[in-house]
């Protein structure tokens, strides 16, 4: 069995007081766990403000367990903040910072020796899928993640496919179209441990809205989503996360 879970990734959005009002709005579920990324600097606040069973984390990690990295923050750093979970390799991130494959491995690989549950994101361009290049471009982004991180530990990542045509523009993935690529990527997972395979949860991000959750959650290979627009709404958000269907298998 796998236990759903609903992310919500606020990006460089969402201010100090908008802390505790979403957190007396917020409607968690039994059938999911749920997880809010603030920024970095709002992470101590929303930890003290979580009602029982929400889980916090960080949008991004550095590489390195500590040291002269300006800027920079630890995974180790983040749990004694009482951080739980981070996101690495957010398309945002490949593409303005610049994070290739590589970065990413090492980020999600320091996360998991740190205690922390990364959230992998992979996904593909709209030039990448014209192309006919969609799977190629995925597969490859989460092997450069397989082939780093600790056998013993693979069954603790989150996969998060999120196609980046999708990505704040309003035109979430149709349920098929998700799908197909959620189970290609529990195809790549099952052939290196069908195990691990069975364990991981694939998460759908991309314009998921309270309209479009279910058809999302109700899929196979579909074990929740990350949401970042709808998830600045604590009422959205909430409607989304009761989107998860019940006896998820
Ligand atoms: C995201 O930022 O991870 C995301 C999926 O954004 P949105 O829901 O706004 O498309």
């Amino acid at each position: 069995m796998r236990k759903s879970l609903v992310a919500a990734n606020w990006k460089m959005l969402g201010r100090f007081a908008d802390i505790a009002p979403y957190m007396a709005q917020l409607r968690l579920s039994d059938r999911a766990d749920v997880v809010l990324f603030p920024s970095a600097l709002h992470l101590q606040a929303a930890v003290l403000a979580a009602p029982d069973g929400l889980k916090c984390g960080v949008q991004d990690v550095g590489t390195s367990h500590g040291g002269a990295h300006t800027g920079e923050i630890s995974a180790d750093m983040v749990v004694e903040m009482g951080g739980s979970w981070c996101i690495v390799g957010h398309s945002e991130r490949r593409i303005d910072q610049g994070e290739t494959d590589d970065l990413v491995a090492t980020k999600a690989s320091a996360a998991l020796k740190s205690g922390l549950l990364p959230i992998v994101c992979v996904g593909e361009t709209l030039a990448e899928r014209e192309a006919g290049h969609a799977e190629t471009t995925v597969h490859r982004q989460l092997a450069a993640v397989l082939d780093r991180v600790d056998r013993s530990a693979l069954s603790r990542i989150v996969v998060g496919y999120e196609p980046v045509w999708a990505i704040g523009t309003g035109e979430s993935a149709s349920a098929d179209q998700a799908q197909e690529m959620h189970g290609f990527i529990r195809s790549q997972l099952d052939a290196m441990d069908p195990v691990a395979a069975r364990l991981i949860r694939i998460v759908y991000g991309g314009s998921v809205t309270p309209d479009n959750a279910s058809e999302l959650f109700a899929q196979d290979d579909i074990d929740g989503g990350l949401v970042g627009g709808a998830s600045l709404d604590a009422r959205a958000f909430s409607a989304i996360v009761d989107a998860v269907p019940v006896g998820v298998a």
